[in-house]
């Protein structure tokens, strides 16, 4: 058997410098040097004549050498060989540049293969420091070459080197890790032809069909540990059993309006779980204005009523203080104490709150991260609630809910992502969604325009403003920037608005940038309707209710994803007046034009966020980092969609009929899970 662990340093081609260089790389053993994966291909199988080449492009071509190598020294010790070369259809000067070894490396009449970047100017056909092969060798040219990402001093060809070598030693002689019956249902290469096409593909064919494998095996693995994490939670930690007397229906026949079908599925979802012996892990999915705030209110009142606390954590102030107010109301006439403790909250003040916490005089408190500080304690915590979960670290939620014994957890999210990928970002958690507005709502009429609607936008905004309504207008940049300097910027913007096009009104400008008590006092004079126009940044994405507020501009919105402009959209429509959302954007490109006609005919967060999906592919925008997306070796989970829609239908199999991966045909997958996330499965 090979030994996958063995240091590289035993590879043939790696010396004590490479040792160095590749572990920069993350390039330890044998393992990581064959699954150190390229990042791209060159096709060097196909050769172009002269005359095709086009300016700009990489090339190959099969030529003859046609004059000896012409030496042009200059400054010091600076070389230039050129030498002529023809086909049937053309003539091409190679250039090297302090290559003086290849001086005498080709012969007049003889045939070699050149490959390397063509440059055509005043119809003179250059390839500069081109690769070569004499007629008959397929060394670096002739087939397909992998590129891999690479540090300093390293180059592709001693990678590549190192890597071929690496390839030899396992051979033919890798231990399948995918099940039999896997790589059959869902026609999976072995892997071994797949290690080696993914590394020297003979044929895009043959390197499709490899990355295929291995990117289902990254997710595989992935979903299974989740779903793994899922499971422990479910069957082996007691939680709090919630009183099957207390009656949600209590606190619904008191609002002043009908729930939506949709919040009635989710509540008995949830009022399921609570009434259950296990602790709830789910999260809530709702379009903007959906109305999952309300959702949370009951959650809280059966808890409270079967004598458990609450606590609410929201991503902002201003989000806590909205959830205090609307908690109170509802509740306090059953009798339940709602607190609000937020980072500012006074000291004294501070300490009567935690006092009653602590006796249970409290029933819900609701704050910020001031809620995970370490002299917080609950008498009884069993019910906790994340808002906006996005804003949130994992870290932040398993705080929080360290403060009470297995209490029931619910995360909210606003933001619409394809139940794809929830499943990967919150695979450890079951869904639920409200996947309807209430009704009457009226619909936000969303206009894309071009940058020269400009005065006429402004006059809109004024007209707006003087019938009493508010502005939000959205920025992609703080400050201005040279390297983006058709952006705007929303300290230039505010400064440009309030002095020259709305001196009449109150601006003021909200960023990322400023404390946190500036950004509140701004958002609540805003609230107040004391400032008309805010320019901002994205700051004000995340859940903030101005009912008043009527028209949002988005400067450069071919800069945003559609999900975050559906999110800010979201910030109007949310009092009696009609909204309109202006999405201000530059450029022709195809795509931009798409994605702004995508914003105005869809107003549905999830299918806003499929089609972004689709149209994207290589999500340059949405910031999977952000989204807290693990990180993967080849799978892209805007590309391989598919792949990942058959492996979680795969895991749903596995999850009903072997959840343990106990029997013997499912050894290797726990294996594979086992290997990848023994450190961090281990809670
Ligand atoms: P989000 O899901 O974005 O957090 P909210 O909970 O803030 O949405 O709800 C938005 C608004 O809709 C609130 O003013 C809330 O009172 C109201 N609302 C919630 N549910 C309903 C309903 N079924 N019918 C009418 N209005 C509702
Ligand atoms: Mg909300």
């Amino acid at each position: 058997m090979i030994d996958l662990k063995q240091d590289v340093q035993y590879i043939k081609g790696v010396g004590p410098n490479n040792v160095v260089l590749l572990q920069k790389l993350g390039i330890n053993t044998l393992e990581d040097l064959i699954t150190f994966f390229p990042r791209n291909y060159e096709d060097r199988s196909k050769p172009k004549k002269i005359n095709e080449l086009i300016d700009g492009e990489e090339a190959l071509i099969d030529v003859i050498c046609a004059s000896k190598m012409n030496e042009t020294r200059f400054g010091k010790n600076k070389v230039i060989l050129k030498m002529l070369v023809r086909d049937d259809t053309g003539d091409c000067v190679l250039t090297w540049f302090n290559q003086t070894y290849l001086k005498n490396k080709f012969k007049v009449g003889e045939r070699y293969q050149f490959y390397g970047k063509v440059n055509i100017k005043y119809g003179r056909i250059e390839i500069s420091n081109p690769v070569y092969d004499k007629q008959g060798i397929n060394k670096n040219t002739g087939k397909i070459i992998p590129i891999y990402p690479l540090t300093y001093n390293l180059s592709q060809n001693k990678l590549r080197a190192i890597i071929e070598n690496g390839l030899k030693i396992v051979l033919e002689n890798m231990q399948e890790t995918i099940p039999e019956y896997i790589l059959d249902k869902y026609k999976l290469e072995n892997i071994n032809k797949a290690i080696k096409q993914i590394h020297f593909p003979d044929n895009f064919e043959e390197y499709n069909k490899a990355r295929r494998r291995f990117v289902f095996e990254e997710l595989l693995t992935v979903q299974l540990a989740l779903s793994s994490l899922k499971t422990r939670y479910d069957k082996e930690i007691d939680g709090i059993e919630f009183d099957k007397n207390v009656k949600m229906s209590d606190v619904i026949n008191t609002l002043p309006f009908k729930l939506t079908k949709a919040q009635l599925k989710v509540l008995e979802e949830i009022d399921n779980d609570m009434e259950s012996n296990k602790p709830m892990n789910r999260l809530l999915q709702g379009d903007v204005g959906s109305g999952k705030t309300i959702v949370s209110i009951i959650c809280a009142y059966k808890a409270a009523k079967s004598g458990y606390q609450t606590a609410i954590m929201a991503p902002t102030a201003i989000l806590a203080e909205q959830h205090f107010n609307n908690f109170k109301n509802i509740l306090e006439k059953f009798g339940i104490k709602c607190e609000l403790l937020l980072g500012g909250t006074r000291a004294k003040k501070r300490s009567e709150i935690l006092e009653k916490l602590k006796n249970g005089d409290i029933d819900i408190l609701i704050g910020t991260h001031s809620l995970i500080v370490e002299d917080v304690e609950f008498k009884n915590l069993g019910f906790v609630v994340t808002d906006e979960q996005h804003r949130f670290g994992v870290r932040q939620r398993t705080n929080i809910i360290g403060k009470g014994l297995n209490p029931d957890v619910l995360v909210m999210t606003a933001t619409p992502i394809p139940r794809t990928l929830a499943l990967i970002l919150y695979g450890d958690l079951d869904i639920s969604i409200i996947d309807e507005l209430p009704p009457n709502r009226k619909k936000i009429e969303t206009y894309p325009v071009n940058k020269n609607m400009e005065k006429r936008i402004e006059e809109f905004i004024r007209a707006n403003v003087q019938k009493g309504r508010q502005a939000y207008i959205v920025c992609p940049l703080v400050e201005e920037s040279e390297e983006y300097d058709n952006f705007k910027s929303a300290v230039e913007l505010t400064e440009q608005y309030q002095n020259k096009i709305f001196p009449e009104f109150r601006v003021e400008c909200l960023h990322g940038k400023m404390k946190q008590k500036d950004k509140d006092e701004i958002m609540q004079k805003f609230k107040e309707g004391e400032i008309q126009i805010l320019v901002s940044t994205t700051v004000i994405e995340v859940g903030v209710d101005v009912p008043n507020a009527n028209i949002m501009v988005v400067q450069n919105a071919e800069h945003f994803g559609l999900a975050q402009l559906h999110q800010l959209r979201g910030r109007v429509g949310r009092g009696e007046y009609q909204s309109y959302c202006i999405l201000i954007y530059e450029g022709n490109a195809k795509t931009i034009k798409e994605r702004m006609k995508i914003m105005k005919e869809t107003d549905n967060g999830f299918l806003v966020a499929e089609k972004d999906l689709e149209l994207r592919g290589a999500g340059e925008f949405f910031g999977t980092r952000q989204h807290g997306l693990p990180e993967f070796k080849i799978a892209n989970l805007f590309e391989d969609v598919a792949v990942l829609k058959e492996v979680q239908a795969l895991v749903m199999e596995i999850e009903k009929s072997d959840s343990k991966l106990e029997k013997d045909e499912n050894i290797k997958l726990k294996e594979l899970v086992d290997e990848k996330f023994k450190d961090r499965i281990s809670i």
